[in-house]
């Protein structure tokens, strides 16, 4: 609490800095997807009967492990939907994990619940991303500040209203505008206001969920700028979630890269941004935009969908996209054959070229000459099954006929069913702990490129 140096009471905790403050093992939140008139009715064709009663889930964050040291930021990015947001919430409990610990200075929060929990909660907050709707329009700044004392309990009325004052000063406001609504300021200065009502309670831990993404550029760099100030100030611990890499590389001490639900790679910032060695953070950092007047738009763009989290992928969740699967080991297959192969195998998968001959498919994918051997072999057989000469007489590849999207199909089962599904991609969850060349601290990535 304060003291004659320490009016507002900050800059105390029990826990050195560089040691862990939080460690998460094991984090698993799944939902039931039981929304609807038909919830939990699963049709399947397949198998009889083909109705079934049961409840979905959802893998929005699946087996997550890592740690937080006091004082630094740890970086959590990924695309929108990959789990991120609900990480850091189930991480503060406002949502209950399905599975696995949330270590905070030695307490398991996963175990916490009622006023064990809500004790805690003042040493844990969150700041959301739009500083508009966290806002309330009718309560003025200072009430909105002095709130979460309130609820824990903290100061009388004079004495919050002074911490309030000396908050708003440390986040860069005028502590003169204590009675304003905030309407009355800007999208930065709410989110500075937001910072305040944070740091209120005197917390060692905040989550900060895409902050600034509703801000200016240049409002993103001071708003930053000013919350690592508080950092050094305070002993501020944040675990920063954002999608956009620029913004990441901005604060963070490390990076966690988020991917349907885990945790591809995690690596201090040098390292990941020098060294990445996972195919997704590469294309990430890939498509981050160039500030360069002849290009235009995004490069490498990643190609294909975000699969469900209701049906993950097995094995490594990004194989579905994947440019670097690995060949099954049951074939003898060099490298740049493989490569026709995968390119192949997503053509037909995702029909990106027009009927044609087999010998123009051969020519096309894979320059005229099969690979050899019992791949060469489901290859010849997949390019039977959709060439327009087709054994068993030519094919117009215009009619509309079912046979010709059926055979589309069974080309896509019997190269995916062959090729990717035997991969030790598909069949493993990658996890490897690698040499950083940046730094000295550990770099993790979940890709079998490593084993
Ligand atoms: S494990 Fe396989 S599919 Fe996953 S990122 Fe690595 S190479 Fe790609």
């Amino acid at each position: 609490m304060s003291t004659p140096d320490d009016p507002i009471g900050f800059g105390e905790s029990d826990i050195a800095h560089g040691e862990t403050l939080l460690e998460v093992d094991g984090l698993t939140k799944h939902f039931a997807s039981d929304s609807g008139l038909l919830a939990g009715i699963n049709l399947e064709t397949d198998r009889f009967p083909p109705v079934s009663f049961g409840v979905d889930q959802v893998e929005a964050v699946d087996d997550v492990t890592f740690e937080i040291k006091k004082g630094e930021t740890l970086g959590l990015v990924g695309e929108s939907g990959c789990g991120k947001s609900t990480l850091g919430r189930t991480i503060l409990r406002l949502l209950d994990p399905t599975d696995g610990t949330i270590s905070f200075k030695g307490d398991d929060l996963a175990d916490l619940s009622g006023e064990e929990l809500r004790q805690k909660r003042s040493e844990i907050q969150m700041i959301f991303q739009d500083p508009q709707s966290s806002l309330d329009p009718r309560m003025k700044v200072g009430q909105i500040i002095e709130e979460p004392m309130g609820a824990h309990d903290m100061f009388d009325d004079e004495g919050r209203e002074a911490r309030a004052k000396e908050l708003l000063e440390k986040v860069g406001l005028d502590p003169r505008h204590y009675n304003r609504h905030p309407h009355a300021f800007s999208g930065g200065q709410r989110q500075r206001i937001n910072l305040a009502r944070a740091l209120s309670v005197d917390p060692d831990f905040v989550v900060c969920d895409e902050p600034v993404s509703a801000l200016d550029v240049s409002i993103q760099a001071q708003v930053m700028n000013t919350m690592e100030e508080l950092q050094e100030e305070f002993g501020l611990t944040y675990l920063f979630i954002a999608h956009d890499l620029s913004v990441i590389r901005h604060i963070s001490d490390r990076v966690a890269v988020m991917y349907l639900g885990h945790i591809v790679e995690l690596a201090e910032k040098e390292e990941l941004f020098e060294n990445p060695q996972h195919p997704y953070t590469n294309a990430l950092l890939e498509s981050i935009p160039v500030p360069d007047p002849r290009q235009s738009g995004v490069r490498g763009v990643l190609e294909g969908e975000v699969p469900s989290p209701q049906n993950p992928p097995s094995g490594c969740r990004f194989r579905t996209r994947c440019p670097r699967l690995i060949a099954p080991d049951e074939y003898e297959i060099g490298e740049e054959e493989w490569s026709h192969t995968r390119a192949f195998m997503r053509a037909v998968k995702r029909r990106t070229f027009e009927p044609m001959s087999a010998a123009e498919i051969r020519q096309e994918f894979f320059d005229g000459e099969l690979p050899r051997g019992g791949a060469g072999e489901i290859i010849g057989e997949a390019i039977e099954l959709i060439a327009t000469d087709r054994e068993g007489g030519t094919r117009d590849p215009d009619s509309d006929d079912d046979d010709v999207e059926e055979n589309w199909e069974e080309a896509t089962d019997l190269l995916l069913g062959r090729f990717a599904e035997q991969s030790i991609c598909a069949r493993e969850r990658p996890a490897y702990d690698l040499e950083s060349e940046h730094g000295s601290g550990t770099h993790f990535a979940a890709c079998h490129l490593h084993r």
